[in-house]
């Protein structure tokens, strides 16, 4: 049988209308001649929503130069997901007259050293997020060697400018068009007083910068990469930086504009 060549993986999540997409958008591909393929595929779909793209990314997240990433949502429209679940045949248009193009966006990279000498990596696609995991928790920040501040409060996030509008935008950060190769620092609750200072706002830091976090007080401490969570005793130090690779997607020809995407999700139709 003739096939297009185009290897592809399908990831849904366990909502019934996402497996449903999920079976129907399989046998339109199979028809016209896709491979499915769940270990090294050039396009990798996920049908859920912007979380369930998260997970799609963790999975090929060694793969990052190979893959590119449709997402198809099951909701309202998302902000990794260019298509919605009536859009099926569309997608298999677009697909079948696709010749690779891609649109890339900036991935973060964690590097977690422990007292011990062990070094964890991660890569996250929204955001880093660190915590004390029962007491207050006090760091010191060094962005680009400079020692920045003694940060004391729940904890800090760093975000890539597409998880800008997640976990940080609840926190009272800015948000940023994915376009702008930068990584965003947010305070959680942030002690201020005549004592402890920090600076409160949110910063917004370059691609050459390395922001670095020196936990004073050492026992347990909580990581969220995305959607994970990870628990470290004894942590030395956590550098964030820009990774070298970037998550890609299928450049869609309908793709819908990012201040469109944001205005769908927090503003909605606005009265004349
Ligand atoms: P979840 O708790 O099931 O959902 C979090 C919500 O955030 C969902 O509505 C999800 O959209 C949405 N979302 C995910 N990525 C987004 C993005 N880049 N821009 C705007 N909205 C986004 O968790 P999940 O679905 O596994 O997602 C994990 C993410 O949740 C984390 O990366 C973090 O950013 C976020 N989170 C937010 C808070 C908060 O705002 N207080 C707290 C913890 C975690 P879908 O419905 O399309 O999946
Ligand atoms: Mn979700």
């Amino acid at each position: 049988m003739k096939n297009t060549g185009k290897r592809v993986d399908l990831i849904a999540n366990r909502k019934p209308q996402s497996q449903k997409v999920l079976h129907k958008l399989r046998e339109k591909l199979k028809k016209q001649h896709f491979i499915i393929n769940d270990t090294n595929p050039d396009i990798v779909i996920s049908i859920g929503g912007d979380g369930m793209l998260l997970s799609a990314f963790h999975k090929y997240e060694n793969q990052l130069d190979k893959v590119r990433f449709v997402g198809v949502h099951t909701g309202h429209l998302g902000f990794y997901t260019d298509y919605r679940d009536f859009e099926l045949d569309q997608l298999v248009a677009n697909l079948q007259l696709d010749s690779g193009a891609k649109v890339s966006y900036p991935v973060l990279n964690v590097k977690v050293t422990l007292e011990n000498g062990d070094v964890k990596t991660f890569r996250a696609l929204n955001e880093a997020s660190i915590r004390r995991s029962d007491r207050t928790m006090v760091a010191d920040i060094i962005i680009n060697h400079v020692p920045f501040e003694r940060f004391r409060g729940d904890g800090v996030t760093v975000s890539t400018p597409t998880g800008s509008t997640a976990y940080n935008k609840s926190l009272g950060g800015a948000v940023l068009h994915p376009t702008i190769e930068a990584l965003q620092l947010t305070e959680i609750a942030s002690l201020n007083n005549r004592v402890y200072r920090t600076l409160g706002s949110s910063i917004i830091i370059p691609k050459k910068d390395k922001i670095e976090l020196l936990p004073t007080r050492n026992d347990y401490h909580t990581l969220s990469v995305d959607n994970s969570t990870y628990s470290f005793r004894n942590i030395e130090r956590i550098e964030y930086q820009i990774d070298h690779h970037k998550i890609h997607f299928v450049a869609t020809p309908s793709h819908t504009s990012f201040w469109n995407r944001v205005k769908d999700a927090f503003i909605g139709e606005v009265d004349e």
